[in-house]
């Protein structure tokens, strides 16, 4: 297995570039997801990784050794895409045993049937890829990505195509296999619950650039930049642009007083920190939608549109009812000009602390 370091590596075609200036750390055996909206360079970083994509510029290493004049094929490296890929002539036994093919592996068959195994597609050997389900598929394409012993499992959005309840148990799944080979794993993703379910370590990248690596929580509770505040979370935490003119911002007859900051910045409010009260912060509902366990309202405030979330068993709220929310000092979250978190500074409703 393999430790994984990346330094400024970067990646220009002729009119952008993909990736920029990235620099990562990964553990031996650690599970990474990159996590990041579509076109933000994931699959870019994952291509030079496995040796397909030459870097523009910056370095490469497993254990310590530079790998970028190493080939695709000698770098070990298995690869699970969202296609899967299979041979459709070949059967799953042929598909998985498909890489040990140039290989002197005296006991190819053997690891092969192991590795069915270990996917629970042992039952499956004789069958073509058109013959099974699209989460089997995904088993053999696994299994045929580990049959090499890889340095590196390298997953790109490889549950994208199976439906919700098959990609919560192969989430499961996934996670298991890699943590009982030990084998160090990057998961590159759109979707944050797989991120932050699966991964030791995420890393949140927006237009090339690396804006956060950390846990789950981390991202959630301490989101660096404006980016991660607003991609991470669902709904997403509300961010409201205002200007702090002597220790406040102000928008018509609304004042939330701040500390640590002046000048241009983005107040952070996570929709479950909002909570209504007899004062705060007005606010006029537009309307509410029924999420299961908790309820999403969205209201109008003169700071501009806001969600907030509560219970489901809260009273219920009429569309156009005037209403007010507070939230604590200790909750909120702001970001300067350049879209970072500044740390220490808070924002707080003063006149209704006893509301
Ligand atoms: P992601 O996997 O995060 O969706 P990609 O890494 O595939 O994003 O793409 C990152 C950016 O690089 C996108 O703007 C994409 O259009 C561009 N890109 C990717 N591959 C190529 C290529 N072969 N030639 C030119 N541009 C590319
Ligand atoms: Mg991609």
């Amino acid at each position: 297995m393999a430790r994984v370091e990346l330094r400024n590596l970067t990646k220009s075609w002729d009119a952008a570039t993909a990736v920029a200036d990235m620099s990562l750390s990964i553990a031996d055996g650690e599970f990474t997801a990159i996590l990041g909206p579509s076109g933000c360079g994931k699959s870019t970083t994952l291509f030079m990784l496995a040796g397909v994509y030459r870097p523009t510029a910056g370095d490469i290493f497993f254990d310590g050794a530079r790998v970028n004049d190493v080939e695709a094929r000698s770098r070990n490296v298995g690869i699970v895409f969202q296609s899967y890929a299979l041979y459709p002539n070949m059967s799953v036994l042929q598909n998985i045993l498909f890489p040990l093919r140039f290989q002197k592996v005296p006991d190819a068959d053997r690891r092969a049937r192991e590795m069915a195994e270990l996917v629970q597609v042992g039952e499956l050997l004789d069958r073509r890829p058109s013959q099974l389900s699209g989460g089997q598929q995904q088993r053999v394409a696994l299994a045929r990505a580990l049959v090499k012993r890889p340095n590196l499992l390298l997953l790109d959005e490889p549950l994208s195509n199976l439906d919700a309840t098959l990609r919560l148990s192969m989430r499961a799944e996934i996670r298991r296999i890699t943590r009982e080979l030990g084998v160090t794993t990057i998961l590159v993703t759109h979707d944050q619950i797989e991120a932050t379910t699966m991964a030791d370590r995420v890393v949140c990248m927006a237009n090339g650039r690396v804006e956060q690596v950390g846990t789950a929580d981390d991202l959630y509770l301490r989101p660096d930049t404006r980016f991660v505040a607003g991609f991470i979370g669902s709904p997403p935490m509300n961010l409201i642009e205002a200007t702090v003119h002597e220790g406040a911002i102000r928008a018509g007859a609304a004042r939330i007083a701040v500390t640590g900051a002046e000048g241009t910045v983005t107040l952070g409010l996570r929709p479950e920190m909002l909570h209504p009260a007899e004062r705060g912060l007005q606010a006029r509902v537009a309307h509410v939608e029924p999420m299961g366990r908790e309820r999403m309202t969205t209201a109008y405030t003169d700071f501009g549109t806001i969600r907030f979330i509560e219970p489901i068993a809260a009273p219920a709220r009429d569309e156009g009812e005037l209403m007010h929310l507070q939230f604590d000092a200790a909750d909120t979250i702001l970001f300067g000009p350049d879209g970072r978190r500044l740390p220490g500074a808070r924002a707080s409703l003063p006149e209704a602390a006893h509301a």
